[in-house]
């Protein structure tokens, strides 16, 4: 089983895959989070993204893509992928899915947590007075969302067009947002 959590920053991508990793044994797939150990390392690939992901700008394709398709073999091993945070361009989605097909794999489905943009910056604020990431400072997260709507948006009617896009209220409490992904995997 593979799944695609869909939203802007701070929808809730990140709390409902850790859930799905504890109950259902899948493998949570965030390039977020692969970029910021890399960064923590000071890895050559840390160096390089450092300043794009400082300034809330995409990382090239290329570079997501590679980090997904070398953890593509760990998810298969375990329950299957929750990817969080990819894909975030055509290109990118276009690319998982050659991947995926080459393992004899697809995305199953695609769950969109939509939430108010004003209910987004009163989450980020809190985020970056709790955890301090810089690119949630309110400056960055503008630049942020605005990446998101215009390279993401698009990727929903390709989902929709495969027939694996479901939405589901991101304002509603944990477990409503957990329903509503469960049904998406049944
Ligand atoms: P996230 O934790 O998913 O919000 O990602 C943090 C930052 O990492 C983003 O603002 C981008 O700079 C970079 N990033 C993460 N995933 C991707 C992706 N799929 N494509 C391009 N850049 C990404």
């Amino acid at each position: 089983m593979n799944l695609i959590l869909f939203g802007p920053p701070a929808a809730g991508k990140g709390t409902q895959a850790k859930r799905l990793v504890e109950e259902k044994g899948m493998v949570q797939l965030s390039t977020g989070d692969m970029l910021r150990a890399a960064i923590a390392s000071g890895s050559e690939l840390g160096l390089k993204v450092k300043d794009v992901l400082a300034r809330g700008d995409l990382v090239t394709d290329e570079i997501v893509i590679a980090l997904i398709e070398d953890r593509l073999p760990e998810a298969e091993a375990g329950g299957g992928a929750i990817f969080d945070g990819f894909p975030r361009t055509v290109a990118q989605a276009e690319a998982l899915d050659a991947m995926l097909a080459k393992r004899g794999a697809q995305i199953d489905a695609v769950v969109r947590l939509k939430v108010d943009d004003s209910a987004l910056l009163e989450r980020i604020a809190k985020r970056y007075a709790e955890q301090g990431r810089p690119d949630d400072n309110p400056d960055t997260f503008v630049v942020r969302l605005d990446a998101y709507n215009r390279n993401t948006a698009p990727l929903l009617p390709y989902y929709d067009a495969q027939g694996k896009l479901t939405e589901a209220d991101g304002m509603g409490s944990i477990e409503s947002v957990a329903k509503a992904i469960d049904e998406a995997l049944a």
